[in-house]
């Protein structure tokens, strides 16, 4: 028997014969993966916690056919907060189930579950604004999958976009580019969004820095920022 040793989390719990649940991990070798817990629902199974919905463990694995199997299993970090908290609960179903859209098997996950973690960290531990939280996920895990347009200038006329702080800038949402004031003008005022300059000062900070810091910073005008999120997931989701 070939085992695996892994650290994962579980993103979505399906349910399958009387005592046994598929598992979906979000791991950090193996990419997304789908795991048979065995007698994972008996109360007395030695996989019962580490098989739970939002449960981060380590994982030893085999594999049979099509499926992983748990050889044994050891939790790292319960997330206990959020699970009894409903309001960070029905946000964190968001991101997983954003997640499991946008990962697969044998892909590198390990920044993407290193985002995960980080994110119900903060929404688990530490009180920040929740809308906010959400965003900055979006934005850097847009970024891990490689989908930032050129922050800095003007998609079209190279204008640089951070010199006047008091000036607005424009994300084309049906193109995934930021424009200058006058590039705007002549656009369908449907395709894109206006946001200030010091948002895109925070997005380019998201961006540039390691997981570990992007939720250190703070924003008088928040609204932007949470546009932004919002408004390019939504592009890129249409894309994908
Ligand atoms: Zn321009």
């Amino acid at each position: 028997m070939n085992l695996t040793k892994i650290k994962g989390i579980v993103i979505k719990e399906t349910p399958y014969k009387d005592n046994d649940k598929i598992i979906t991990i979000l791991s950090d070798e193996l990419g997304k993966i789908s795991v048979i817990a065995k007698g994972a629902k008996k109360t007395n199974s030695p996989n019962l916690a580490s098989s739970q919905y939002l449960v981060y463990s380590e994982f030893v694995l085999y594999k049979s056919t099509n499926y992983y199997y748990i050889n044994s299993s050891e939790v790292l970090n319960m997330f206990y907060n959020l699970r009894v908290n409903f309001d960070k609960l029905e946000i964190a179903f968001e991101l997983t189930k954003i997640i499991y859209n946008v990962t697969d098997e044998n892909q590198d996950t390990s920044n993407i579950l290193k985002l995960l973690l980080n994110t119900l960290y903060v929404l688990d531990k530490l009180n920040k604004d929740e809308k906010l939280v959400v965003a900055i996920f979006k934005v850097k895990l847009l970024d891990i999958l490689g989908f930032t347009p050129r922050i800095d200038i003007c998609n079209n006329c190279s204008k640089k976009l951070y010199e006047d702080k008091l000036e607005k800038v424009y994300y084309d949402y049906i193109d995934n580019i930021f424009l200058c004031k006058n590039c705007v003008l002549t656009k369908d005022n449907k395709r894109y969004i206006e946001i200030s300059v010091p948002t895109l000062i925070a997005i380019n900070y998201v961006v540039r820095s390691d997981i570990k810091k992007i939720f250190s910073f703070d924003l008088k005008e928040k609204y932007d920022f949470e546009l932004f999120g919002q408004v390019f997931m939504e592009a890129i989701s249409n894309t994908i």
